[in-house]
């Protein structure tokens, strides 16, 4: 299984530890040819308007919309805010494949980063420690368009989901020692491959 990570800012790096350790051939993806012959692509956290400025650079906006249309791809933090369809009035470039609502700053100043025990849908186990760093947050996301909710905070605010090949999360798996995110995503692809 050969997954694939954008690797223009971010935390690739740490994506890309992770799938190795599951046992997937994980690739570093800069330029629109290396998304050739890809199962899944992940869309690392990091800073979102950077990660679009260089991918727009790059000439990989285009290429990164078609592969995301139709290919499993899993955007975490800013990856969740370059997926969705709406981020509210910021104007920035992004890829608007999923039917989720993002507020990028959805936490202001004084809480900016902070971590908490969340159940997550598909999960088995203990709940997952989650790490929140200036993170978005989804408004909403579209149920009628098959949008399923993984998990919310307790005060309700949605920080993961999925609708089909897309899965998105608020937070950063690729922090901590827990892969079973990782491998949720890697049976996400693996069934798209059948
Ligand atoms: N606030 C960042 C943004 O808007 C996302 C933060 C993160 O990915 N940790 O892109």
């Amino acid at each position: 299984m050969k997954i694939g990570v954008l690797a223009l800012q971010g935390a690739f790096l740490e994506h890309k530890k992770m799938l190795g350790q599951l046992g997937a051939d994980a690739v570093e993806v800069r330029l629109p040819g290396q998304l050739e012959g890809l199962d899944g692509l992940i869309i690392p956290g990091g800073e979102s308007t950077t990660i679009g400025k260089l991918a727009t650079d790059y000439g990989l906006m285009e290429p990164l919309r078609e592969f995301a249309q139709t290919k499993p791809t899993w955007g975490t933090c800013a990856g969740m805010i370059f997926l969705a369809k709406d981020i509210g009035i910021d104007r920035q470039p992004i890829l608007g494949v999923m039917d989720i609502t993002v507020n990028r700053n959805a936490f202001g100043r004084q809480i900016d980063s902070f971590e908490a025990d969340l159940p997550i849908t598909g999960l088995v186990g203990e709940p997952f420690h989650a790490m929140f760093i200036r993170a978005p947050i989804m408004t909403s996301v579209d149920e009628s368009a098959g949008v399923e909710i993984l998990s919310q905070l307790p005060d309700g605010r949605i920080v993961a989901a999925q609708q089909g090949h897309l899965l998105a999360t608020a937070f950063h798996p690729e922090l901590t020692q827990d892969n079973r995110l990782h491998r949720y995503f890697m049976d996400m692809v693996e069934a798209e491959s059948h």
